[in-house]
């Protein structure tokens, strides 16, 4: 008899779940259904916030564990059942907190020296009041406080130069042991943790858990989401209408949607349950 498989999917949020103009999920609602039928976790995995990631999962009616800021935090629902959290999870209200990032006061310490070093124009959201994250990401003004709410990643934009050399970027944080990615909004300065690191922490404990064999599958549309498509046994890269993906090393075999954003989310997560035979 052939084991039986434990499939996890792990799911970006913004452009890949979420409509990239609209926020919605709702595309992708049959594909969601069926993970719930079939008891399989979907994870989320953003660089958003905790306080944003939390109340987006109760809307979908999400109790898996997800992934905050680029891989910094890892929660874990207390109502996700009986499942015992890993020994350096601390428990906030009913959330488990696993800390894997640098932490946001250094962060935000960092990215101003870099500015006075490069004499860059650099705006992190710490500098930023309320309206202006409004402004720039379209949110309302409650889910732009919810952003604001950082603990492990800062994102920024750069104002000037208008064509920056990264390299000089990714230097001044790394002489910080600290690391810059490209989301599909702004720039993230954070620890040396990424996705694809969590990913692997989730899938270490989901195999204690169920002693199973785990398939994984793994969706996102950016730059910071390729650490955790590399993890992924089926990656898929969720196409953009603002870019056409280019092919990436050592994910030659990954899958790209016909459609964006949860449309394809929806398509390609049903074709993939429907052939794994589960
Ligand atoms: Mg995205």
């Amino acid at each position: 008899m052939k084991e039986p498989l434990h499939l996890l999917v792990f799911t970006d949020l913004d452009g890949t779940l979420l409509d990239h103009d609209t926020y919605s999920w709702e595309a992708a609602g049959p594909a969601m259904d069926m993970c719930r039928e079939l008891h399989i976790p979907i994870i989320i995995v953003s660089s958003k916030t905790r306080a944003e990631i939390d109340i987006l999962r109760r809307k979908m009616d999400l109790s898996d564990p997800f992934v905050s800021e680029n891989g910094g935090g890892i929660f874990f629902p207390v109502s996700s059942g009986d499942h015992t959290p890993p020994p350096d999870a601390r428990l906030e209200g009913d959330l488990w907190r696993w800390s894997l990032g640098a932490e946001y006061p250094y962060l935000v310490q960092a990215l101003r020296e870099i500015r006075l070093e490069l004499g860059w124009e650099i705006r992190g959201f710490s500098d930023m009041k309320v309206d202006e994250i409004i402004a720039l990401t379209g949110l309302g003004p409650y889910e732009a406080r919810l952003a604001a709410e950082r603990e492990y990643d800062e994102p920024f934009e750069i104002v000037r130069p208008l064509n920056p050399d990264l390299s000089v970027l990714r230097v001044a944080a790394a002489q910080r042991k600290l690391s810059v990615v490209s989301g599909g909004r702004f720039f993230h300065l954070m620890g040396n943790c990424d996705k694809g690191v969590a990913v692997r922490k989730l899938i270490y404990w989901y195999r204690g858990l169920s002693g199973r064999r785990i398939l994984t599958i793994a969706l996102g549309d950016s730059e910071n989401d390729l650490p955790m498509l590399k993890v992924a046994d089926c990656p898929v890269f969720v196409r953009s209408r603002h870019q056409v993906p280019s092919p990436v090393k050592g994910l030659e075999r990954i899958r790209v949607t016909d459609e964006p954003g949860p449309a394809g989310w929806n398509r390609t997560v049903l074709e993939i349950l429907k052939n794994s035979g589960i």
